[in-house]
């Protein structure tokens, strides 16, 4: 059986990624499987270890940050790390799908480093910093703070765009969907 490809995605929050994927996971002829990162993060609402992600400990996640099992890795906030196994990529990988992947910025350089041209990484921009503004505040799950400190992440992260293999902005949902669908196909055919 052929070995799956790897597509990473990565993207500011409230940028529409989360949307993209699933709608992209609709579709069959692309072969994805999703890959289930582990996080020394809590579980939030009605999450579920092995499906949003491994939950681990922090001592867990730390034994296999030093056991070298995970692919990559970063303290994304505060405390918190989230990282991509090498069991997950072969779990997927090995069995004909193509994984793809949502990880912060720096995760997805080093993804792309390790794995050359069996790996697309592609970067979700929003329109503008304004709109993005507009979209959190109009999403009203967010404080204002956190409103604050989304957008100046934002605004770093996006100064990593130009080291991604493509970019797309997300300026209607569905284009940019069928957008990224496009560059999937292309690459794993
Ligand atoms: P959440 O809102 O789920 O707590 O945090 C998601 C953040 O962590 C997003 O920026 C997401 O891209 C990043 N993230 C999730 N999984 C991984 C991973 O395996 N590796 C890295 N580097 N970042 C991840």
């Amino acid at each position: 059986m052929k070995k799956g490809k790897i597509i990473i995605l990565s993207a500011p929050s409230g940028t529409g990624k989360s949307t993209i994927i699933a709608r992209l996971m609709e579709k069959p002829d692309l072969k994805l499987g999703f890959s289930v990162s582990a996080t020394s993060r809590l579980p939030r609402g009605a999450e579920k270890h092995g499906c949003e992600y491994y939950f681990l400990t922090p001592e867990e996640f730390k034994l296999k940050v030093d056991n070298d099992e995970f692919v990559e890795w970063e303290e994304v906030y505060q405390g918190t790390c989230y990282g991509t196994l090498v069991s997950e990529v072969e779990r997927v990988t090995g069995a004909g799908y193509n994984l793809i992947m949502d990880i912060d910025v720096k995760g997805a350089l080093n993804v792309k480093k390790r794995y050359g041209a069996d790996a697309i990484s592609i970067f979700i921009l929003p329109p503008s910093l304004e709109e993005l503004e507009r979209r959190l505040r109009a999403r009203s799950t967010d404080s204002e703070e956190s409103i604050t400190k989304r957008l100046s992440k934002a605004e770093y992260e996006m100064s990593f765009s130009d080291g991604f293999d493509k970019r797309v902005v997300n300026d209607n949902l569905d284009t940019a969907s069928q957008e990224v669908e496009s560059l999937i196909k292309e690459f794993i055919d």
